[in-house]
């Protein structure tokens, strides 16, 4: 089903869902291996024949008109690890989006900090799963927890608002949820927990189950210290938000317990070029060709490949993929 809305083609399927938000992941590298996204330990790569600057600029530009795309967000792999990453920002900026956010494990915020204050992003999420140094690097199996901390003031001195993305886990850290809320109310940073996911290596490993810490577990936990109340989100928002009222607000990604495919409007763009329709689906269409096509061409064949993404989303549940995170962006 195809609808025109200012002279655009809208593709909707027939639960109503249509693209709105693009996950744009800059490379596959990370200097992370957390334990939770890699098996083994070792560092991720850039992937073969990532697309250039001006090619992922392009397709944001092509997505925008095409499918209707208005909010972006930057992640990888680690966006900041992209030799790319200023101009790919820069460049999406000059778009006019309504949003646009990026996604980091904050490692190299401060070096990047200038430009990312410059280019006039408004939000910023990090991912942080622990206000303890060991934990952290046993974690991550790299970095420095100061070096975040400190990425984490210059975006809040320079104005642009933190959000703290946190992967609480049974007997990991699950004993790190009051302080990084603490941390975060203290900070006017919005605390969101996402539950452990069942991707990649974790879908063969009993560790899933073992570490798995659900919405209600992290809310028996909060109600221990905090009173708080249930707020209203956008319906197309993958948190729950709550308010401990006059300290702030938090928010939990509960992909299992109360799973959100049915007002899923994601869609996700490799490093090299592949559109990903849904996060619990393998399948994906390669763009690349069609970025070099003459405009007109290029969007008619993107709103075929646009309608077979849409077809991947799966309808209620989350139920977990082979397919890797790091690859497609978080
Ligand atoms: N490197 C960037 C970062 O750390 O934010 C962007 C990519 S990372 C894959 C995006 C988010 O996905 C991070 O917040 C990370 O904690 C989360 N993530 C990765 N694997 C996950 C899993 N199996 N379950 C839940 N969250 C996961």
């Amino acid at each position: 089903m195809s609808h025109l809305v200012e002279d655009k083609p809208l593709i909707v399927d027939g639960m109503g869902r249509r693209f709105r938000n693009l996950r744009l992941s800059l490379t596959a590298a990370c200097n992370y291996a957390c334990t939770y996204c890699v098996p083994d330990g070792k560092r991720l790569q850039a992937a073969a024949f990532e697309l250039e600057a001006s090619e992922m600029v392009k397709a944001v530009k092509l997505l925008v008109s095409v499918a209707g795309i208005d909010k972006v967000r930057i992640t990888g792999g680690e966006p900041l690890l992209s030799p790319k990453f200023e101009e790919i920002l820069h460049g999406i900026m000059d778009l006019g989006l309504e949003d646009v956010s990026l996604t980091t494990n904050g490692q190299l915020l401060p070096r990047h900090a200038d430009a990312i204050i410059r280019s006039g992003i408004r939000r910023v999420n990090v991912s942080l799963d622990t206000l303890n140094r060991d934990r952290f690097r046993e974690i991550a199996r790299s970095g420095d927890l100061n070096t975040v901390l400190h990425g984490i003031e210059l975006m809040q001195a320079g104005g642009v608002a933190v959000k703290i993305n946190m992967v609480p886990m049974q007997g990991v850290n699950d004993d790190q949820i009051i302080p990084l809320l603490e941390y975060s109310l203290a900070r006017d940073i919005e605390l969101r927990f996402i539950e452990l996911m069942n991707m990649g290596h974790l879908q063969a490993s009993p560790e899933y189950r073992q570490e798995f810490f659900s919405m209600a577990n992290i809310l028996e936990l909060i109600a221990g210290a905090y009173a708080y109340t249930r707020t209203d989100a956008p319906f197309d928002s993958t948190a729950v938000r709550y308010e401990i009222p006059g300290q702030g607000v938090f928010g939990i990604i509960a992909n299992e317990s109360e799973p959100f495919c049915r007002n899923c409007t994601r869609l996700r763009l490799s490093s090299n070029g592949a559109l990903y329709g849904c996060l619990s689906s393998a399948r994906s269409r390669d763009i690349r060709a069609l970025l070099h096509m003459p405009k007109e061409e290029a969007e008619a064949e993107l709103v075929q490949v646009l309608r077979g993404a849409l077809a991947d989303k799966q309808s209620e549940n989350f139920q977990g993929e082979v397919t890797v995170m790091k690859f497609i962006g978080g």
